[in-house]
């Protein structure tokens, strides 16, 4: 790939299978994946058959693996060359954001690992973990038991936006990171029961800083973060919420997911432009992830069912401008 092919950001769009639901009440697949990088749409409404290319496409047939070698691998390992990242999942409320980002995420952590056991002779590593939700625009710690209390975000002359008083735990080994991971889930289902509904209107940032020096020349420093981020549902995005705090819940969903948008067209169009970082807790706290050196990967999820057509075409223009 070439220099300037390497600094855009890698769109990817995977169809999941129709669910059991969709299958029971005779929902049709309106979708096909002509080859890797080309989805078109079938429905006879549409008798143009719209097409769509992104970096990859990937069919129901395409496992986690296939989605994580082909559109995030090479994004997420850069972290190993000190190079910031982030890989996203956006898509509608039960699209296959968690399924496919909950797998990536494994992956690259395999990889990683991997990685440091091969090289760790040469090399001293040391591994950060974080893990945080941004719900209405209040930024709330996975790690922390009694994590009511929002998060404030500072800004740090040297480090950009930090979070404050977040939890960052530094990895013993690989069984350490698996224990957080399973903190974080239990963390972000108290947080769904409390609220009484599912995760679909928060975003979930999960962060692996790895820091590593030469063992013979301990001054040269690589430092980096790899962001795995499951984004709220697509469909708040475009809604329109009628009154009361559900207005506000849907105009900061509104606000992070939107700011979100701007951002990543004005980084692919690569504007040299202001760029609207400090609109949204998000995108505050993923601008190093962002632009600049970092690489980033998204992965658009969608549903193939004619039911969902509209807020798959939502989702595959999001893409088409993240290009
Ligand atoms: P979201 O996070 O976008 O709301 P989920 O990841 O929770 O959606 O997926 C919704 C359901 O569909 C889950 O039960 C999940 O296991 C299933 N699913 C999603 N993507 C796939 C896929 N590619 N293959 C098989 N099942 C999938
Ligand atoms: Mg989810």
């Amino acid at each position: 790939m070439s220099a300037a092919g390497e600094e855009k950001i890698l769109v990817s769009v995977r169809v999941r299978p129709l669910n059991e639901k969709e299958k029971t009440r005779n929902d049709r697949c309106d979708w096909e994946c002509i080859n890797n990088t080309t989805i078109i749409c079938k429905s006879h409404n549409l008798p143009d058959k719209p097409s769509y290319t992104f970096d990859r496409v990937f069919g129901f047939e395409s496992p986690t693996k296939q989605v994580y070698d082909d559109g995030a691998k090479e994004v997420a390992l850069c972290v190993l060359s000190g190079i910031n990242s982030s890989i996203f999942a956006y898509g509608q409320t039960s699209s296959g954001k968690t399924y496919t980002m909950t797998g990536i995420t494994e992956f690259a952590i395999d990889d990683i690992f991997l990685y440091i056991e091969k090289h760790k002779q040469e090399r001293k590593f040391t591994l950060k973990f974080s893990a945080m939700e941004i719900y209405n625009e209040a930024v709330r710690d996975l790690l922390c038991e009694d994590s009511n209390t929002p998060l404030r975000l500072l800004d740090d002359p040297e480090r950009g936006t930090v979070v404050e008083k977040l939890r960052e735990e530094t990895l013993t080994d690989r069984n350490h990171l698996e224990e957080l991971l399973s903190i974080c889930e239990t963390q972000r289902k108290i947080g769904e029961t409390s609220l009484n509904e599912t995760s679909s209107r928060s975003h979930q940032i999960l962060r692996l800083t790895i820091e590593s020096s030469n063992r013979e020349d301990s001054s040269a420093i690589l430092a980096a973060s790899v962001c795995f981020v499951d984004l709220a549902g697509s469909e708040r995005a475009s809604q329109t919420l009628s009154a009361g705090s559900r207005l506000k819940e849907g105009c900061h969903i509104n606000r992070s997911l939107l700011t979100l948008g701007t951002v990543i067209r004005k980084l692919s169009k690569g504007k040299n432009g202001h760029i609207p970082y400090r609109d949204s807790k998000l995108t505050r706290i993923l601008q190093n992830s962002l632009g600049g050196n970092a690489r980033t990967a998204i992965i658009c999820t969608m549903s193939p069912a004619r039911s969902h057509m509209e807020q798959s075409r939502n989702t595959l223009l999001f893409a088409t401008c993240a290009k």
